[in-house]
C-alpha cells in the first residue's frame, strides 16, 4: 500500500472510477455501453471479464468497510483517485499481474497526484488515456469525434489499432490513412478538426445552459436545506463552466442528500456520502453538492466559490493578520471563529469591502478593494434600453410591434430594431428601399408609444473592403448604426483589423456589433487586432459591443477590461432574434462585470439623449 495515502481508506473504488467515468478493468470496448448505474453497484462491471473480476471483488471488499460505499469522501479529489490507482497497483502487484500493467496505474497515480486541475475536471484525453492497457474504449470515443462516425472509426481501429486520440491525431498528421480506400485528404482534415472540436466541447457547458440549470436545481432543493445556491466557475459567471457546484445549509445533511439524489432530472449517481454527492444530470453535465453546517455558511460560498488564484490571496491576507481562513470559517490563534455564516463578515473582518464574485479572479480586485477602488460596476438594472434587435423584417421571429412590446413590458425606455442589410441575403437582408420603409415603421411605432422610444436602426454589414452596406445618405436617415462583420472570415489581420477601423470612421456607425465574430464553442475569433480597434474606438467615440448572447459573450471579459483600460464605450445588447433572446441580457452584463465596466461607460445605461449625443453624427 502506498504509505502516503493509506489515510483515505473511506472510498468505494467504483465510486471513484465511476466519478471519472472510468473503469479501467472492464472496459475495453464496452464503455459506451456501460453507464453508471444508479448506485454504483460493481456487480455490473465485474460480470464482464471474470479473471479481473477475481482482482476486483478483493479490491472490493477490501474498501467494503462499513461506510465505503456511502462514503462521506466519496467525491473524488486528484489525491483519492491517486491513492485509489496506487492501490490497484498493490494489488495487481500481488496477483503477479504484469508488471506493465502494474507501473501504468503507478504512472496514472503520479500523474493525477501531478496535475494543477482537478483531475474530474479533465476531460479524459491525455493523462488517462495514454496510459497502455487502461486506455479507455477508443473505437467508441473516435465514434463521438465530428465527422468520425461508427463505420469510419472502426475501419481505423482495425487497420491501426491504434490506442489514444493522439494517436490517432498523429495518423491524420502521416499520410497513411490517405492509403485506405475512400479516404482523401479532405476527410483527414476533417477528422483533425473533429478532434479538436471534441476536445473543445468535452466538459464543457455555456453560461447560458448551466445557468438556469443550476437555478432550477436549487429550486427544487430550497425545502430541503436552509439555505442554497450555486457556487464554483458558475457564480463566477464565466462563458464556460465544467460543472456545477452547489452548496446547501443544513442541519440533516443526510435529508437534503437525498432530496438531492431524488431529483426527477438525476441521470445517473456518481458518488454519494455524509455530506457531499455527486450526480450526473442531462448532457452529462456533473452537479456536485455539498452540505455545511450553517456557522460555515459564509466560508464555505466564499472558498467554493473560488477563483483558486483569489482564495490563494485571501488566505494570505488572513496569516498576515495571524487568522486562518479556511471553508469552515476565519479562526483567529487560538481557533475561535471570527466570522463563517456570512460571506460578507469574511471580508469585513479581513478589512475588505465585500468583493462581487464575478471580480474574484485574482485580477487586482483585493488590492482595489483595500484602496476602496473597486469598480462601480454595471448592474442588469442600469440598462436602459437594447439597441440591437432583430424583427421579422429580417431574420427575427416577431414583428417590430411584438418585440417594441416585449421591451416594454421589460421596462426598456428605449430600443433600435436593427435589422439586416442587403449584402446578408440568407438573413433576409433589407434592400435600400425596404430600409426606408423599415425606417418609417419605425417612427410610426414610435409616435404610437410615449413610455418607449423607437430607434430606427440597421446592423449594416461592414464589406469586405471595409465600406458599408448602406449609402451615407440612407445610413443618415436613421437613429442608431450597428456595423458588424458577417463575411471574410478568413481575412488576415491586418486587413480586417483596417477594416473594422474603416467602419467606424463613419460618422453613423455607433457600434460595432460582435466585435470577434466569435461563436463558443464552434467559431474562433477572427484574427483582429483589438487593440488598434479599441484605439480608434475611443477616438471616434464608437462603442464596441459586448453581444450578450451566451453562444457569443463578446466583446469577452478580457476585451472588456481592455475596453475600460482604453476608455473605450460598450453597449451590452441582445442581439434579439425572438422573445427568449431578450433574456440573455445578464449574461452580457456579466461579462462586462468580470471585465471591471462601470455604469458610466455603458452606453444603453444612459438617458435616451445623451446616448444619442455620444457620437456626433454631424
Ligand atoms: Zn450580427
Ligand atoms: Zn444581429
Amino acid at each position: 500500500m502506498s504509505k502516503k495515502y493509506k489515510a483515505i481508506p473511506q472510498t468505494s473504488i467504483w465510486t471513484c472510477l465511476s466519478t471519472i467515468n472510468f473503469t479501467p478493468l472492464s472496459i475495453r470496448r464496452t464503455r459506451k455501453l456501460a453507464p453508471t448505474p444508479r448506485g454504483n453497484t460493481p456487480d455490473r462491471h465485474l460480470e464482464r471479464n471474470p479473471k479481473i473480476a477475481i482482482i476486483e471483488q478483493g479490491t472490493v471488499s477490501n474498501f467494503r468497510t462499513e461506510n465505503c460505499l456511502l462514503s462521506p469522501n466519496s467525491i473524488m479529489r486528484n489525491l483519492e483517485i491517486a491513492s485509489v490507482f496506487n492501490q490497484i497497483a498493490d494489488l495487481l502487484e500481488i496477483q503477479g499481474a504484469n508488471p506493465f500493467r502494474v507501473r501504468a496505474y503507478r504512472r496514472a497515480a503520479l500523474n493525477i497526484e501531478g496535475l494543477a486541475d482537478n483531475v474530474e475536471t479533465l476531460s479524459l484525453g491525455g493523462t488517462l488515456d495514454d496510459i497502455p492497457g487502461i486506455g479507455s474504449d477508443l473505437a467508441g470515443k473516435m465514434a463521438e469525434i465530428p465527422s468520425v462516425g461508427p463505420k469510419t472509426a472502426k475501419e481505423i481501429y482495425d487497420r491501426f489499432r491504434i490506442e489514444t486520440i493522439e494517436d490517432l491525431e498523429a495518423l491524420c498528421k502521416t499520410d497513411k490513412l490517405l492509403c485506405v480506400p475512400g479516404f482523401k485528404q479532405k476527410s483527414v482534415d476533417n477528422i483533425l478538426r473533429g478532434i479538436e472540436l471534441y476536445r473543445r466541447r468535452r466538459g464543457n457547458y455555456l453560461l447560458g445552459r448551466a445557468v438556469p440549470l443550476a437555478r432550477a436545481l436549487c429550486e427544487y432543493l430550497e425545502s430541503a436545506a436552509e439555505r442554497i445556491a450555486y457556487a464554483g466557475s458558475l457564480r463566477r459567471m464565466k462563458e464556460i463552466v465544467h460543472d456545477i457546484d452547489i452548496l446547501a445549509a443544513s442541519k440533516d445533511p443526510a435529508k437534503t442528500i437525498q432530496a438531492f439524489l431524488t431529483m426527477p432530472l438525476v441521470e445517473s449517481v456518481l458518488a454519494q456520502g455524509g455530506t457531499k454527492a455527486s450526480i450526473r444530470v442531462q448532457d452529462d453535465m456533473q452537479v456536485d453538492l455539498r452540505v455545511v453546517d450553517p456557522q460555515s455558511w459564509g466560508a464555505a460560498m466564499h472558498y467554493f466559490t473560488g477563483s483558486k488564484a483569489h482564495n490563494i490571496r485571501m488566505r494570505e491576507r488572513a496569516i498576515k493578520r495571524g487568522l486562518k481562513l479556511n471553508e469552515y470559517g476565519l479562526f483567529d490563534a487560538s481557533e475561535k471563529r471570527l466570522a463563517g455564516a456570512e460571506e460578507g463578515d469574511i471580508f469585513e473582518k479581513l478589512g475588505l469591502p465585500y468583493i462581487p464574485p464575478v471580480l474574484r479572479e485574482d485580477w487586482g480586485e483585493i488590492e482595489a478593494a483595500a484602496e476602496g477602488k473597486l469598480p462601480n460596476l454595471v448592474e442588469p438594472e442600469d440598462i436602459r434600453g437594447d439597441l440591437h434587435m432583430h424583427t421579422t423584417w429580417s431574420d427575427g421571429k416577431y414583428s417590430a410591434e411584438e418585440m417594441l412590446d416585449a421591451a416594454r413590458r421589460r421596462g426598456y425606455r428605449y430600443i433600435a430594431l436593427t435589422d439586416h442589410s442587403k449584402s446578408l441575403g440568407v438573413a433576409g437582408g433589407l434592400s435600400d428601399e425596404d430600409l426606408m420603409k423599415h425606417t418609417e415603421e419605425c417612427h410610426r411605432l414610435d409616435a404610437k408609444y410615449s413610455d418607449i422610444r423607437v430607434l430606427a436602426g440597421t446592423e449594416v454589414d461592414i464589406r469586405q473592403d471595409g465600406t458599408l452596406d448602406y449609402s451615407d445618405e440612407l445610413l443618415a436617415k436613421l437613429d442608431f448604426v450597428v456595423a458588424s462583420v458577417h463575411s471574410g472570415f478568413k481575412q488576415d489581420r491586418a486587413t480586417l483589423t483596417a477594416r473594422v477601423v474603416r467602419a467606424m470612421q463613419n460618422p453613423y456607425v455607433r457600434v460595432i456589433g460582435h466585435p470577434t465574430g466569435r461563436l463558443l464553442g464552434d467559431r474562433d475569433p477572427y484574427d483582429i487586432d483589438l487593440e488598434e480597434v479599441m484605439k480608434e474606438a475611443a477616438r471616434t467615440r464608437t462603442c464596441l459591443e459586448v453581444n450578450a448572447n451566451f453562444h457569443r459573450l463578446d466583446l469577452n471579459d478580457i476585451h472588456c477590461r481592455k475596453a475600460r483600460e482604453m476608455g473605450v464605450h460598450v453597449i451590452i445588447s441582445t442581439d434579439s432574434h425572438n422573445y427568449d433572446d431578450m433574456l440573455n441580457l445578464p449574461y452580457g452584463v456579466a461579462t462586462a462585470q468580470r471585465g471591471w465596466i462601470e455604469k458610466d461607460s455603458v452606453l444603453n445605461a444612459k438617458p435616451v439623449e445623451e446616448m444619442l449625443n455620444f457620437k456626433k453624427t454631424r
